[in-house]
């Protein structure tokens, strides 16, 4: 997968350093969360809180994990949609939540981490944000629609509790990737007119990484690709 990115960076010229790998560790076991760790993959993402915090308490158990020194600095993505009374459990242990797609959500997370970090439950300081936007308008599969971007954005950066890394999207279903990135890049450029700091695009999938990266990702999300063919899903 490494090497899948890095050839992604050289034919675009893109520093292989500018794309951080997340692995999507959904619907597989802990061990394989474990795994990761020890090839030095430390940024894990999940779709659902309640796998997520199994999957952490489970390893938390494991004595091989607990024997590493990094399990501290694992960093944990929640990519998937995300319902607002998750926000206290997510504010726990989540280092980034890439899926933040309308006001209520940004403003239970925030309130989420000030009471996690008040109470010594959230040490980790601030919550990274990635503000989800839909492509193709669709509101089934999530993401903010083009006219309520910007408004999100300001809301994310004004509470200090978040950061506001940059824009997400998944490629909808049947369009080009080429295309769906493009747009992607574009809305990333107007956001960051406005809030400099969030020059961040997490985009591309095991199908569609290399298109994302053409077009500026810096964060993958990589599940089946890594990890092999997922089974029945838990949901
Ligand atoms: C499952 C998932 C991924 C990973 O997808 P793969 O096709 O397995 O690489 C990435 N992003 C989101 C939002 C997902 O739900």
């Amino acid at each position: 997968m490494r090497a899948r990115i890095a050839a992604a960076c050289e034919a675009v010229s893109r520093d292989v350093s500018s794309v951080t790998l997340i692995a999507v560790t959904k619907t597989y076991p802990a061990s394989d969360v474990l795994t990761l760790a020890r090839l030095g993959v430390l940024d894990i993402g999940e779709s659902k809180d309640q796998e997520a915090r199994a999957k952490l308490a489970e390893l938390a158990e494991m004595a091989a994990f607990a024997e590493m020194t990094e399990p501290a600095e694992l960093r944990w993505h929640l990519v998937g949609r995300l319902q607002t009374n998750k926000a206290r459990s997510v504010a726990t242990y989540a280092h980034a939540v890439h899926s933040v797609d309308r006001p209520k959500l940004a403003s239970a997370l925030a309130d989420a981490v000030e009471s996690a970090t008040r109470s010594g439950r959230r040490t980790a300081g601030p919550l990274q944000v990635f503000v989800q936007i839909s492509l193709d308008g669709d509101p089934q599969r999530g993401g903010v629609p083009e006219d309520g971007l910007a408004e999100l954005c300001d809301l994310v950066a004004e509470r200090e509790q978040l950061r506001l890394c940059g824009v997400m999207a998944v490629a909808p279903i049947d369009a080009d990737a080429d295309a769906a990135f493009a747009k992607l890049a574009e809305l990333s450029e107007r956001v960051r007119g406005a809030h400099p700091e969030a020059g961040a695009i997490s985009a591309g999938m095991s199908g569609d990484l290399e298109a994302a990266i053409r077009h500026g990702s810096t964060h993958v999300r990589v599940g089946t690709a890594l990890l092999g063919r997922r089974g029945p899903t838990f949901s």
